[in-house]
């Protein structure tokens, strides 16, 4: 008999990985609890109408990577029914938050969750068929405050606070606004117009694009039409100017944070219902599949599902990318050399070589330790397996407070006043 493997897409978590799941996931639910935050679990599988209408008819998740299936009634009293496994929660949070009626609180409802989404891609690195996403939805009447610029700020420095707190080093986050539905068809026409010329020459992807939903081309990777794109009209020349004075004021929110960002006009949505900010972050280690997460506006989401007016903000991060990059960043210090080697040049100097390793690894450098036991020769083979730079101490250099230090890469060696060495080795 053949063995059984997980199918193509899915895979088994085991320990130690697990480890590093539930502390991103604790972590998470910290911060979102600092930001008032609340947890909402919603079905896995749904009508699938909810997808076709929440996500949109003309996006590749619902036309072409949907697990979908015919659910058979049981009963006569039970009608057969098309349910779909979610392929992302927004859709989700906004039909419970109709369901429940959660508007006529009259308040905001801030709410995370943390679960499995399933989307039959084609499973590459840190892309899965079932990957799990971390989110939030703040959305709400506009008399709670649902749709000023502030929400959307809060949520961004959020986010950085929650990358920041898990340790994800050089993450960049990338935004823009794609103004209200007007704005986006004033520029979609300019979009045509500016196309037209020229989309012959690109490739068949793009021309197919240009016709059906010209905010794709944006999207575009494809190398030969990058300069093409990049002369295109940007959509912050069509917002009107609430749009602009209201992006304007999520920017000066996150400046006075100090979350640093890049205005990227390409980032956009395509449908209607999605409104103004848009923001991704993304991670350099993480190859082709480089987004640590996505979010924006949808204030006309609640209304497309049926439901009373209730703009929202929100966002989904990819909980496999989050452990990837984690573990890349925990690989690469594990392999990384020392600042330096501190070697004492006989037994009798081991206390004051410790003193000085203490002084380097209080000013945050990282430190390897010899010994006096060991002669100059093993001192420098050993130096040079565990670190850039070596430092000696002798009695000299104890006593004249002048070091010998030796870069390992360049083969120069220099005497450095003691006063001086931490900066001379970072
Ligand atoms: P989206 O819902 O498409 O905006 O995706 C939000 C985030 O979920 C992305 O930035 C990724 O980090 C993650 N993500 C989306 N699709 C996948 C997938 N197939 N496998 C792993 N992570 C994914």
């Amino acid at each position: 008999m053949s063995t059984l493997k997980a199918v193509r897409g899915t895979r088994d978590l085991l320990p130690p990985e697990t480890e590093l799941w539930n502390h991103i996931e604790a972590t998470a639910r910290r911060v979102f609890a600092r930001y008032n935050f609340g947890e909402i679990r919603t079905p896995i599988f749904e009508d699938t109408s909810l997808f076709a209408r929440g996500v949109g008819e003309e996006t590749d998740i619902v036309s072409k990577e949907m697990y979908t299936w015919e659910d058979r009634a049981r009963a006569q009293s039970e009608k057969s029914q098309s349910l779909t496994l979610r392929p992302e929660n927004t859709a989700g949070v906004v039909r419970a938050y109709i369901e429940h009626k959660l508007g006529e609180t009259g308040l905001l409802q801030k709410l995370f969750y943390i679960g499995p989404q399933f989307r039959r891609e084609r499973p590459q690195k840190g892309r899965y068929r079932q990957f799990w996403q971390i989110g939030a939805e703040v959305i709400g009447p506009p008399s709670a405050g649902s749709e000023s610029p502030l929400r959307d700020a809060e949520v961004i420095e959020m986010l950085a606070t929650l990358l920041d707190e898990l340790g994800i080093v050089g993450w960049k986050l990338e935004i823009n606004s794609v103004g209200s539905s007007a704005d986006r068809a004033r520029y979609v026409a300019a979009l045509r117009e500016a196309l037209a010329p020229v989309k012959d020459r690109m490739c068949e992807d793009n021309q197919r694009r240009a016709e059906t939903n010209p905010l794709r081309v944006l999207d575009s990777k494809d190398a030969g039409d990058q300069e093409i794109i990049d002369g295109l009209p940007k959509i912050a020349e069509y917002l009107d100017a609430e749009s602009t004075e209201n992006f304007r004021q999520v920017l000066a929110a996150l400046n006075a944070c100090a979350v640093p960002y890049t205005v990227n006009p390409r980032l956009v949505r395509g449908l209607d219902y999605y409104t103004r900010t848009t923001f991704e972050f993304t991670h350099g280690g993480l190859g082709a599949q480089n987004a640590l997460l996505g979010g924006g506006r949808y204030d006309g989401l609640s209304e497309v599902l049926g439901g009373p007016k209730a703009p929202g903000i929100g966002f989904a991060m990819g909980e496999d990318r989050l452990v990837l990059t984690l573990q890349a960043q925990a690989a690469e210090a594990k392999a990384a050399l020392a600042d330096a080697f501190v070697a004492p040049l006989g037994e009798g100097l081991n206390a004051e070589a410790l003193k000085l390793a203490r002084e380097l690894r209080g000013a945050g450098l990282r430190v390897e330790l010899g010994d006096g036991g060991f002669r100059l020769k093993k001192s420098f083979e050993m130096g040079n397996k565990l670190a850039r730079k070596i430092v000696l101490l002798g009695e000299d250099e104890l006593s004249s407070g002048m070091l010998t230090v030796k870069d390992f890469a360049t083969g120069e060696q220099v005497k450095i006043a003691r006063t001086n060495l931490t900066e001379a080795l970072r």
